[in-house]
């Protein structure tokens, strides 16, 4: 038999956050060794449960569950989703504009592969969560990093992202509150975007998979909710809000001036039909959710374990000689930087796996959020405080012996 390779369509596509130096980590701990891993975003495995009554839910609604739902979705899940779009001020959003997907991650390539064709560029943030600037390559596109300015608290540069189009720009994303850096990006920023959208005819793809993990006081703004003369496409679901990353629930609306997207909206709506539809459990516990007790406000709130182990992070890192960092203001990471004096670090993928060898604690570098320089890397602050400073202690104790050398 001749050799199989991959398509060439994955040539550019790339997802290190399981990369190399996750295979390492499993080969390490099936020899035995226990890894504090502060590398995905995966609540549950940290004691971070589901609210019970999604769960109770949806075992109590199995039974409805074993059949194909509308490729959309189901009705009450999507007529949920339309009230949550109503308390987050987005207007014209009719059950017609929902689609709900196998969590956000499938219904961000849907949105690429229906709107791309080869040579087609969408802006994406620097550093990114790299599912966008992957499923945009993949789908024939190319990703056009533009900055977010670690120096204005990872604020995205509007006048980067003004020099960076050109004809054949389509769209932009943006991530808010963001994966890797933890910003919430205030409404003027968001205008400034819109801005430019509406002046390029671009359209705006807004990630906002933890609208609800806020700390300080913090309110989210979603952009779609800014105007309604441009096309957004704005994504949530229940991996984040509701720690139920394995029910694979997630979904996207379309708002804005749908008008003038018939035909990419046409398209949209092949691509659901084509897979189906959603996993019916995952869809059973949107209602539930999005309407229940929302017990994420106890978790982010000033002495609640999300924003306990955040400043626990945030103090213990910034501690540490060279190493500075923008404090999150949502989410559940930090993204420090590096001094490059004390760190001239060449390959931050071999730094951070000597870090896992010497220390058996796991992060992701900051290349694989496409940052260029390599001198960043991502801490996932969900592991709890005993374990958490045990990982800072052993990041601190790798540093010291990096500036030995
Ligand atoms: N978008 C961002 C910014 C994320 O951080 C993640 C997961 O970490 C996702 C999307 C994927 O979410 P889902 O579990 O809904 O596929």
């Amino acid at each position: 038999m001749p050799p199989v390779n991959k398509s060439n369509k994955l040539s550019n596509v790339c997802y290190d956050i399981r990369g190399p130096v996750l295979q390492r980590a499993r080969q390490m701990e099936e020899d035995g060794q226990r890894i504090i891993k502060l590398n995905i975003g995966n609540p549950m495995p940290f004691g971070f449960n589901a609210p019970e009554e999604i769960v109770q839910d949806v075992i109590r609604n199995m039974d409805q569950a074993s059949g194909y739902t509308d490729s959309k979705g189901l009705f009450s899940a999507r007529k949920a989703i339309m009230h949550y779009t109503q308390q987050k001020n987005i207007e014209g959003v009719s059950i017609d504009d929902i689609i709900i997907g196998n969590g956000v991650s499938e219904l961000i390539v849907m949105a690429m592969q229906g709107l791309l064709n080869n040579g087609d560029q969408v802006l994406v943030p620097m550093p990114d969560y790299p599912l966008w600037t992957a499923a945009v390559n993949l789908a024939g596109g190319s990703a056009r990093h533009y900055v977010c300015d670690e120096q204005s608290g990872w604020l995205p540069d509007l006048a980067d992202i003004e020099n960076k189009i050109n004809a054949n720009t389509k769209g932009i994303v943006i991530i808010n509150p963001n994966n890797p850096t933890g910003a919430l990006y205030p409404k003027e920023i968001l205008e400034g975007i819109i801005e430019i959208a509406r002046h390029h005819g671009l359209v705006i793809f807004a990630d906002e998979i933890y609208d609800k993990v806020l700390y300080d006081g913090n309110t989210h703004t979603s952009i779609a909710s800014l105007a309604d003369d441009v096309l957004f496409v704005t994504f949530n679901g229940l991996s984040k809000n509701y720690r139920a990353c394995g029910y694979r629930s997630g979904w996207m609306i379309i708002s804005g001036d749908k008008k003038e997207a018939k035909d990419y909206i046409e398209g949209l709506n092949m691509l659901a039909s084509m897979r189906l539809c959603a996993n019916v459990p995952g869809q059973l516990a949107i209602q539930t959710a999005l309407g229940g007790y929302q017990s994420i406000n106890d978790l982010v709130a000033p002495g609640g374990r999300l924003c306990k182990q955040r400043d626990l992070a945030y103090d213990m890192l910034t501690a540490m000689p060279g190493v500075t960092c923008v404090k999150p203001q949502a989410a559940m990471y930090l993204f420090p930087r590096l001094d490059s004096e004390m760190y001239p670090i060449v390959d931050d993928q071999q730094f951070i796996l000597d870090l896992l060898l010497e220390e058996r604690v796991l992060l992701v570098q900051g290349t694989g959020f496409n940052w260029k320089a390599p001198d960043h890397f991502r801490v996932v602050f969900l592991p709890n405080v005993d374990d958490l400073t045990e990982a800072m202690v052993r990041i601190g104790r790798y540093l010291e012996s990096y500036r030995k050398k």
